[in-house]
């Protein structure tokens, strides 16, 4: 197992570091799950394949890179996992997803996210390693900004604005690039374009503009930070989308 795990064939053979444990599943099926530490990142993914823990492990510590980066960061280790779509610790069709109450992310392991296909909340890309990683960065951090937030936590369109700028930031540039392009059309808008009834309808958007806006004077780590402090709040822009 530790060598299956150390033995990866890419790069990001050397994100995977500490084998912390590992477990076995239970039932029909059954496969070895490795619990691994991403490298020195406080972050630590349970997964069947490597590949999968190595992509997740990529996304998760350039989301905490990034939001350490403006001075967000947590004591504790940030747990993923990586599940089979016949989990029911997962929703049906969702990439990933960070679960509040037990305070860590779900990712739906790779192949069953190719086989679900494009929809909302992919940019129209077909689902590849790079975004599968970007998916972790955007669920890694919902967890760190939970960390982050202000007594009264955060409302869910503050959350998914710095979800989406840490997903897009972090992105490769490649995929940053054509995503881009295909929406070059979506204009930042202030922040009258950062509202949850556009997230609710058009979440693609939604993320384009909020990128655009943390791009933009006025937006940037100080924004975030406002966020966080409860210092600036978007929810009233929630009755008006
Ligand atoms: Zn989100």
């Amino acid at each position: 197992m530790v060598r299956d795990v150390l033995g990866l064939r890419n790069g990001v053979a050397l994100l995977l570091a500490a084998v912390v444990s590992s477990l076995h599943m239970a039932g029909a099926g059954a496969a070895d799950v490795a619990k691994v530490r991403c490298g020195d990142a406080q972050v630590a993914v349970s997964a069947a394949l490597s590949e999968d823990a190595a992509s997740v492990c990529a996304g998760a510590r350039r989301a905490v890179a990034f939001l350490g980066g403006i001075g967000l960061t947590t004591d504790r280790i940030i747990e993923l996992e990586v599940l089979s779509p016949t989990s029911d610790k997962i929703p049906d069709n969702v990439y990933g997803c960070y679960d509040a109450g037990e305070d860590n992310v779900k990712m739906l392991a790779y192949v069953a996210c190719s086989g679900l296909g494009s929809g909302s909340g992919t940019f129209g890309e077909s689902m590849s390693r790079d975004l599968y990683e970007s998916i972790a960065a955007h669920e890694v951090a919902h967890a760190i900004a939970t960390a982050n937030a202000a007594v009264g936590g955060l409302s869910r369109v503050a959350q998914e604005y710095i979800a989406y700028v840490t997903q897009l930031s972090t992105m490769s540039a490649q995929l940053r690039g054509r995503i881009l392009a295909r929406y070059a059309r979506v204009r930042p808008d202030g922040l009258n374009g950062i509202a949850m009834g556009i997230w609710l309808m058009a979440p693609d958007v939604f993320a384009i503009r909020c990128y655009k806006h943390h791009l933009l004077p006025g937006g940037g780590a100080q924004f975030i930070r406002d966020l966080l402090s409860g210092s600036v709040d978007l929810r009233p822009l929630d009755a008006h989308p």
